[in-house]
């Protein structure tokens, strides 16, 4: 008998581990609730409830197949090997098959359950399945891991061009076993049920993946690269969620952009090769995560910007976690975040930076946040995320660079639409005022919204003084 350890793959189709232990023989599924690790990697009540009801689908689809679904609960991965060893006594398992994940903590996790089933006699198969690319394969000429995304791309690239990653044969129905499925719990202690319209906006299951994916594909990649931009627009897959679980693979993904790029990848649609660029980008990041873990650690990838002096706010910290900071389009995009479990990248990018440059608050500070509420929260893209935004990270936006959350606004979200959706208190305000609806920190002034709770200009010279100021490398 097989064994397939599901984690972060909730899917059937071309998922590498589960069809190479079909092909092997009759095969059993597992699955994990380890609520002591979910806290301790700060995973988001809404992320939970996600792997829940992509769960609850997948074990219907795997049922067609006649795979029984188990699940165990543990508390943290140290329980993970002894788990996993007393599953594959009980059913007299030969080999335990998993895909890949990436992090320190994941990394020890398998290599103690390899260890302690291989003293058993149980062979363990591993697969590269969450990435194009096995981290260790894409490096620089002198073998390290790249630093710069613009040269690692290169270098996918010209991999890409050499051989495209297959898709994992199909799944086939194997004789029933006798084994009932266990129940999927609605919901696991200590993560609490979101509410039902963060519900609606992502529902469950490979169907829904697919139908994302297509329709994006239909009617949105040709302009994805103007409209990626516009937070008021449906312009991005909103796949993010579902390639974070594994209820879609990047093969996937990559397969359906080429197909519609006469296969494709640096010319052809500027739409379609922007969206590879970040379906690279996720790639990048999980390399980074692999090549360099110290940012596994909560440690700035640039060692001397942990030096630079974080401002102790915690009055300005709730300010902006519960968008009350002044800045529409920062309070529209916090609440974006904590009504849907997702923010837009563009977004993303400027409250970020307002938070670790304007506030002068340590990045991990919002990094936590974000992992907290995120339904796609993700350790790599978010460390990522964070670190390219406060100017600590691999390749990151240069520290005076600093955008401004205004002239960002009437850029990006130009009529205000964005804005007048999550603000409701403003949406009677016209094109010019919306974006700046209090222009200081005038304690006379006539309105209903928050004034703004620090100065751009002195906060930005506050920053560019604090990173000039910093202990040379
Ligand atoms: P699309 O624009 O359709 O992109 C397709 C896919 O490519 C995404 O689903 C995602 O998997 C990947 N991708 C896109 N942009 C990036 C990027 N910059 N870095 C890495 N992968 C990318 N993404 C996460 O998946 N999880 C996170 O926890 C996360 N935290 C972030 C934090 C910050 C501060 C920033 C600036 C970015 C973060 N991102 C994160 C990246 C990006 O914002 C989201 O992937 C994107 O907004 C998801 O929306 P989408 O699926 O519509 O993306």
């Amino acid at each position: 008998m097989q064994l397939i350890w599901l984690r972060s793959d909730l899917r059937i189709d071309d998922n590498t581990a589960l069809s190479a232990a079909c092909e092997r023989g009759p095969t059993l599924a597992l699955w994990l609730a380890s609520p002591g690790q979910w806290h301790a990697h700060d995973d988001a009540a809404c992320k939970v409830d996600f792997w829940l009801r992509n769960l609850h689908d997948l074990r219907q689809s795997l049922g067609k197949l006649n795979i029984p679904l188990l699940i165990r609960r543990i508390d943290t991965w140290d329980e993970a090997a002894s788990a996993l060893l007393e599953v594959c006594r009980q059913h007299q398992i030969e080999a335990v098959h998993w895909n890949d994940e990436y992090g320190i903590n994941e990394n020890d996790r398998d290599q103690a359950t390899r260890k302690r089933l291989a003293a058993s006699g149980i062979q363990v198969h591993n697969y590269l399945d969450q990435l194009l690319f096995r981290p260790g394969t894409v490096l620089t000429r002198s073998g390290d891991y790249f630093q710069v995304f613009s040269q690692f791309k290169k270098v996918c690239l010209e991999h890409l061009h050499r051989s495209l990653p297959a898709l994992a044969p199909r799944v086939k129905c194997q004789a029933p076993l006798g084994i009932p499925s266990d129940p999927v719990p609605a919901q696991v202690e200590g993560f609490d049920k979101p509410t039902a319209s963060l519900v609606a906006h992502w529902p469950a299951g490979e169907g829904e993946a697919q139908a994302r994916l297509t329709r994006f594909v239909d009617e949105t990649i040709e302009d994805y690269q103007h409209l990626r931009d516009l937070p008021a627009q449906p312009g991005t897959s909103q796949l993010s969620a579902y390639l974070a679980a594994g209820v879609i693979s990047p093969r996937q993904c990559l397969h359906a952009a080429l197909a519609s790029n006469r296969g494709e990848f640096d010319s052809g649609s500027s739409g379609i090769q922007t969206w590879i660029n970040e379906l690279l980008w996720r790639e990048f990041y999980k390399h980074i995560l692999t090549g360099y873990p110290q940012v596994s650690r909560h440690r700035a990838f640039r060692s001397h910007t942990e030096a630079l002096p974080w401002r102790d706010a915690p009055e300005d910290l709730l300010a902006w976690k519960q968008g009350r900071t002044g800045f529409p389009i920062i309070d529209a995009a916090m609440r974006q975040l904590l009504q849907t479990g997702w923010m837009h990248n563009r977004l993303r990018m400027i409250v970020a930076m307002f938070l670790s440059k304007n506030l002068l608050i340590d990045w991990r500070e919002g990094e936590r946040h974000f992992m907290h509420h995120l339904i796609d929260g993700d350790l790599a893209a978010n460390n990522g995320g964070w670190q390219w935004s406060a100017s600590t990270g691999t390749d990151a936006v240069p520290y005076f660079r600093l955008f401004n959350p205004i002239s960002q606004s009437q850029r990006f979200d130009p009529e205000g639409a964005f804005i007048r959706h999550w603000l409701p208190e403003l949406k009677d305000l016209d094109e010019k005022n919306i974006h700046q609806p209090v222009k200081s920190a005038d304690l006379f002034a006539n309105t209903c919204y928050h004034r703004p709770i620090v100065d751009l200009g002195s906060s930005r010279q506050r920053a560019l003084d604090a990173f000039k100021n910093l202990p040379r490398r």
